[in-house]
């Protein structure tokens, strides 16, 4: 099958031919038909986050299930799915303690003696995020996909399988945005968008999204925003503070950046809790004062928006049915798998939502 691969750090992924192989018994093997080209597979691209190469990048799909190993019950041949990085275990003390995002159990990937899920020519290749979705099929354990209503269009809801999830979950799921209050969202990707949305589906009551293109402000009311800040032309901490006359309750940092991150505890009111939804990369530091933890305000990580994906992504895709979740204005563009290295040159223009590759 083709797949885009990345070999080399800071290099164009290059569309070769792998080979996949047949499920094992707790394995799904899915045609891919659509793939979200996340932020996060640039850092990877970029080396800012470090990953075994050469590696299938992608983690953001959906697709139709063509086998299941004797053991899979949860779903069958034919059906539809939404794939998620989160793979669960099930049982372990995060599973158990309603944070299953935050499984590591290594039982959801094969082990060391046992053959590679991927391989090209013979020689292992490791399976980038548990899903490696910039490929034609992708063989995953039953408990990183989610079936879902066949009617949902598959270029859509493979944007729930990551950026969708991250950013609603972070909102409703990790800071528990309640009905009437203040929130601010620094960075208006897919992620960003989608926390926007998750606000105004929580009911905020002011919903002030800051990004440094200006451009973004009309995509962003579109998406519930009721303010918009453009971080380019004013200090959006200054600004966050005098126009709510003291701070929001929760932040949200949907870029990963230290600078972004300091922003969002900055402009907490009194007691506000700052999420870190993007991806900080490996190695930096913020700095605080400690002096506004006095006020009782919180910074904490939101990892895929602290996820129960087997029930929040069927449930997202009925919000989005509904007319409730804004998914169209989403995808910018919709590409082939050939020009997935495009989709990332103008991601770093930070002009686009999101591109997402279309499978025949
Ligand atoms: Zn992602
Ligand atoms: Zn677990």
């Amino acid at each position: 099958m083709k797949a885009a691969v990345l070999r080399e750090v800071g290099k164009p992924l290059q569309i070769e031919d792998v080979q996949i192989d047949k499920p094992g018994a707790h394995e799904v093997l899915i045609r891919t038909r659509a793939a979200g080209v996340c932020h996060s597979d640039l850092h990877f691209i970029e080396g800012l986050w470090p990953h075994p190469l050469p590696a299938v990048l992608g983690h953001e799909s959906a697709g139709v299930v063509e086998a299941v190993g004797a053991e899979v019950a949860r779903v069958k041949p034919g059906d539809h799915v939404i794939t998620c990085l989160s793979a669960f275990c099930g049982h372990c003390e995060f599973c158990l303690t309603d944070r299953m995002s935050l499984c590591v159990s290594p039982e959801t990937r094969r082990k060391a003696d046992e053959p590679a899920r991927i391989t090209q020519n013979g020689a292992a290749m490791p399976q980038f995020l548990n899903l490696s979705s910039f490929a034609e099929q992708m063989l995953v354990h039953e408990h990183a996909c989610v079936a879902i209503r066949k009617d949902m269009p598959f270029d859509r809801a493979a944007l729930i399988g990551c950026g969708v999830m991250t950013g609603v979950g972070a909102v409703i799921l990790t800071s528990r945005v309640r009905p009437g209050e203040t929130v601010a969202v620094i960075g208006l990707g897919g992620v960003g968008l989608s926390a926007v949305n998750g606000a105004a589906i929580a009911g905020a009551g002011r919903i002030i999204a800051i990004d440094m293109s200006p451009s973004k402000s009309n995509l962003a009311k579109a998406f519930g925003a009721t303010d918009f800040i453009c971080a380019a032309e004013a200090d959006p901490v200054k600004t966050v503070l005098e126009m709510t006359k003291g701070g929001v309750e929760h932040s949200f940092e949907c870029v990963g950046l230290t600078k972004t991150c300091e922003q969002a505890f900055g402009m907490l009111k009194r007691g506000g809790t700052a999420n870190v939804v993007g991806m900080v990369p490996v190695g930096q530091s913020m700095s605080l004062p400690g002096t506004a933890f006095l006020g009782g305000r919180r910074i904490q990580g939101s990892m895929m928006g602290s996820n129960r994906f087997p029930v929040d992504m069927p449930r997202l895709v009925d919000m989005y049915m509904a007319g409730k979740l804004k998914l169209d204005d989403m995808v910018s563009r919709r590409i082939k798998l050939a020009e997935v290295n495009d989709a990332f040159a103008e991601m770093k223009t930070g002009q686009i939502a999101r591109s997402v590759i279309v499978f025949d």
